[in-house]
């Protein structure tokens, strides 16, 4: 391809706009276009990239037996319905009515489709295990897009499903999609973690999260230090510090007064007591009911575990007012004595004695707070987020943590889905059973990207071999010489033959100019023809991630640069 007859739109500075080096890099090197937040065209050289990562995650189903389909984009609501999940998707769902007033839905995910197809279409063991898989793109709408193409409000998903006769076998499906997932992303030059993760809307019980460790990620990893644990930060769990006795357990109730001193931090100096020993109490609505839940004074909630045992469609922390009506005290000093709602505790609390806490009352704390004799605690459970120096769940050594950009995501469903759409078939003793699934997404646009924010230099982008939109750069340094432009035309042609994609910079610009938006694409190879050092018989070699360049006999550039792609 020659450099002028395809679009490369190069910007020399940052666009506003972009917060990560991967995001200003794909418009900076002119590989993405903004139409509005959250939607983006793909230009000639970032399609081809995307095309790649395409390519690779189709290799890799394929070879692990997965069948490529294509569902639909806009899906029934009733389907939504039928699976029980429209109440909590519905916010992140596009919803269009068509001309008879029937809603649909532009799909986040397929796991009703494919469940409704299968139910219709199998119906034998015989049949299983079968996994199915599309590449197509998704819709949801997003209140914050930002980060380019890793908080979008379309973009392009691999998204592939399992269907299975037993849990035994449905775990063998999901290691093939794990292990597919680790060539994948090997492939497209990627370093990836997978963690443990929370299941989220999906349901389910089990799922793992492949990585980017990044500090761009959005999301929060805790690692240990000294084993395999590796968790999204919403699931993570540690090995808590049991409660403490502080004082004398039977000792009575008292009111403190407590001037002015709301916040933890505050009301710990004030005592003269380690935070740890106060009780933290937060009011949230659930489905616009209130509830209580106490931590220990030195934590923090973890909204995601809070969310799976509250199991509302909606819930938040209350608003001033709200904690003023439920507590009948100013905000900082809510406490569990004497609350009328359902009240939850983290484990780590059961049994804790000697404690302070807010007595609802303004300007006021308890001290010697027992919290079972004095609070009527519904339920202790897991409910901190687990932070750096925490004891790791599997072997107590310190954990750590990180921050990640979340590519792919693999699920064990079970029978979520197959029961509410009565997908049933027949097992081997003539008896009818429900069909075990599981799901398997890889963010196909935001990995592109994600190879980006992981490889990169202040000078642009490094593209991997593998997805590179084009491997080798010919520079023409003076595109009117002839004899030049005969040598880069016919590599272009050779190298192309063989499979290597290849550009000719056949622009009329300074020769500076070029190897910027060289270094900026990222090409892994750049060619340099110069009439000086062709009069030499030699042309220019230089690989992106190195140092130096050098000088190649001409008759011998083809070969080298075949040796150095298969290499
Ligand atoms: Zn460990």
């Amino acid at each position: 391809m020659k450099w002028t007859n395809t679009v490369v739109p190069t910007l020399r500075d940052n666009p506003q706009e972009a917060e990560i080096p991967s995001h200003q890099l794909m418009l900076r090197a002119g590989l993405l276009r903004k139409l509005a937040g959250g939607l983006y065209t793909f230009m000639p050289l970032g399609f081809k990239a995307l095309r790649k990562v395409e390519q690779i995650v189709r290799e890799e189903m394929d070879a692990a037996g997965a069948l490529e389909v294509l569902m639909p984009a806009l899906q029934p609501k009733e389907i939504w319905e039928q699976s029980g999940r429209y109440e909590k998707m519905s916010k992140a769902m596009y919803s269009v009515i068509d001309r008879q007033g029937r809603e649909m839905e532009l799909g986040p995910t397929h796991e009703e489709v494919i469940t409704d197809l299968v139910s219709r279409e199998i119906s034998s063991y015989k049949q299983m295990p079968v996994t199915f898989y599309q590449i197509q793109t998704k819709f949801r709408d997003e209140i914050r897009p930002r980060f380019g193409l890793m908080r979008a409000k379309e973009f392009i998903m691999k998204d592939a499903y399992s269907f299975d006769a037993s849990w035994d076998e449905a775990d063998s499906s999901y290691q093939k999609m794990y292990d597919a997932y680790i060539r994948i992303f090997e492939r497209c030059g990627l370093v990836v973690k997978p963690v443990e993760a929370d299941a989220g809307d999906m349901g389910g019980n089990w799922s793992h999260e492949f990585m980017v460790l990044a500090d761009s990620g959005e999301d929060g990893i805790v690692e240990c230090s000294a084993c395999s644990y590796a968790a999204n930060s919403e699931r993570a769990t540690f090995k808590y510090v049991e409660a403490k006795q502080y004082d004398d357990a039977e000792k009575n109730l008292e009111e403190v007064h407590t001037p002015a001193a709301k916040t933890i931090k505050e009301v710990a100096e004030f005592l003269k007591c380690e935070e740890r020993r106060l009780i933290k109490t937060l009011i949230y609505t659930a489905d616009d009911k209130p509830v209580a839940v106490l931590l220990p004074g030195d934590r923090e909630i973890n909204e995601t575990k809070l969310g799976h045992l509250l199991d509302a469609n909606e819930f938040k922390l209350a608003d001033d007012a709200s904690v003023e009506t439920v507590t009948g005290a100013a905000v900082g000093f809510a406490g569990p004595i004497g609350l009328d709602v359902p009240i939850y505790a983290d484990v780590s609390l059961k049994g804790v004695a000697g404690a302070y806490t807010g007595a609802n009352k303004t300007d006021y704390h308890y001290s010697n707070v027992n919290l079972e004799r004095d609070a009527n605690v519904e339920k202790y459970e897991d409910l901190c987020l687990a932070t750096s120096g925490d004891s790791c769940p599997e072997c107590g050594a310190a954990l750590n943590e990180c921050r990640g950009i979340e590519v792919g995501h693999v699920f064990k469903l079970g029978d979520k889905y197959c029961k509410s759409f009565n997908a049933k078939f027949l097992d081997q003793n003539g008896k009818e059973q429900v069909i075990t699934m599981g799901c398997y997404g890889i963010g196909v646009t935001r990995t592109l990207q994600a190879i980006i924010e992981q490889s990169h230099d202040e000078n642009g982008i490094i593209w991997p071999m593998s997805v590179a939109p084009y491997v080798v750069d010919i520079v023409v340094v003076n595109p009117k010489h002839e004899e030049s432009m005969t040598l880069a035309l016919q590599l272009e042609k050779q190298l192309e033959a063989d499979g290597i994609d290849t550009i000719v910079d056949d622009r009329k610009d300074r020769a500076g100019v070029k190897f910027k938006d060289a270094d900026l694409l990222g090409f892994p190879i750049r060619v340099v023809i110069g009439q000086r050092s062709l009069d030499n018989g030699n042309v220019e070699l230089k690989i992106r991630n190195q140092e130096d360049s050098k000088l190649i006999e001409v008759d011998k550039i083809l070969l080298k640069l075949k040796e150095i792609y298969r290499s």
